[in-house]
């Protein structure tokens, strides 16, 4: 097409014809197809190498909700096992703004300073932000992000906390295997994925913040009854003085606790994780702790205790996901439910009715 300014008034100008625009989005993109995934045998060999994107693939795989992905994920969890179990398993809580992740990067740091390996994994079954926002959590640590030693990833994508958390529990075996000696579990802090975590780490760690107005209002007993240690972030500046305050108040309020079962007393210490002070103190803490643990039999002891709640607590959720997916008991329990609320039956008979309808189709 003829352009206005190669008119002959505009001498010494000449414009060519544009080019057509690309399509904004590739389409080759489109074309492009998943590849298969390759057999548990390889996964594993990558994974007990060291191989980080083999890693990556087989979390992603045991995170997939896909049901033709369930039992090769389960084969390579069954061939990590024997390779697992050979590390310290440290779960980190506060509630947000704490300063979990400034101080995830500088504990990470100091764990890694005389080599090894960390994954930093989460459990935050409520968050959209895990929905694939690997950066998101990279950014938030950004010195451990770059480390060679260091593998974060995001919590599972949202789902039932049960399902988040056994993600989890599996993704530990295998970084184990992959040969992480070092693994983080953080969670918000605000529910009850403290239990979660609770149940698949050798040692909790809680942060807390000072300055808050009463040091011990709106933290969960059960939290702190669970704590190993807790400590007392941002003890810098003017704050040094509250912080050194509510250290006293948590070690009071600790006093009242029962005793725990492993015979550890729960510390609390105070540190900077932005301004990196009081960082040492804190592992070494964490090392009396394992040393202890170690010593007296409770480490083998607790973590036995956690593979057999495992166990029943994956029977529970099968048994219900079998239960509740069943096309024939979810048309009865709406019958049932509308009965038990116009008071035509009780809510015991009804639920027996469902139950042994279940158990009849099922031959149990
Ligand atoms: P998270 O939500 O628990 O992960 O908390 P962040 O690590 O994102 O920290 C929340 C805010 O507290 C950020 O603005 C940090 O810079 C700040 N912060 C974290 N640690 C410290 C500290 O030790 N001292 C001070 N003064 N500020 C800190």
């Amino acid at each position: 097409m003829n352009h206005p300014e190669n008119d002959s008034q505009y001498t010494g100008l000449t414009v060519n014809s544009g080019v057509q625009q690309p399509p904004i989005v590739n389409p080759y993109l489109t074309k492009r197809r998943r590849k298969p995934l390759p057999p548990a045998s390889e996964l594993v060999e990558g994974i007990l190498k060291g191989d980080v994107t083999i890693l990556s693939r087989a979390v992603t795989l045991v995170e997939s909700l896909a049901p033709d992905h369930y039992a090769l994920a389960q084969e390579v969890i069954e061939k990590c096992l024997p390779h697992s179990g050979n590390s310290r398993r440290i779960g980190i809580t506060g509630v947000p703004g704490a300063g979990k992740s400034t101080s995830i990067d500088v504990f990470g740091l100091h764990v890694l300073r005389d080599g090894g390996k960390l994954a930093v994994l989460a459990i935050d079954p409520s968050s959209e932000r895990t929905k694939g926002s690997i950066l998101g959590d990279k950014t938030r640590m950004e010195k451990l992000s770059v480390h060679p030693g260091a593998f974060i990833r995001p919590s599972p994508s949202a789902g039932s906390l049960g399902g988040v958390a056994r993600k989890t529990r599996e993704t530990i075996v295998l970084c184990e295997a992959a040969g992480y000696n070092n693994i983080f579990v953080e969670t918000v802090g605000v529910g009850q994925s403290e239990t979660a975590v609770h149940s698949m780490v050798d040692f909790f760690l809680l942060i807390q913040i000072a300055g808050a107005g009463d040091e011990l209002q709106g933290i969960k007993r059960g939290i702190m009854e669970m704590a190993d240690g807790i400590v007392i972030n941002k003890a810098d500046g003017d704050n040094v003085g509250p912080a050194q305050l509510a250290q006293a108040q948590y070690r009071s309020a600790l006093h009242l606790f029962p005793p725990t079962t492993s015979g550890w007393m729960p510390e609390v210490l105070t540190y900077s994780g932005y301004y990196e002070l009081g960082i040492a103190e804190v592992w070494e803490m964490i090392d009396r702790y394992f040393n202890f643990v170690q010593g007296n039999g409770y480490f083998e002891a607790k973590r036995q205790q956690q593979a057999r709640w495992w166990m029943y607590e994956t029977i529970d959720e099968q048994l219900r996901k079998h239960f509740y997916n069943n096309e024939r008991i979810k048309t009865m329990l709406t019958d049932c439910e509308a009965d038990v609320l116009a008071n035509r039956r009780s809510s015991f008979a009804a639920a027996a009715q469902v139950l042994n309808s279940y158990f009849d189709e099922n031959n149990i």
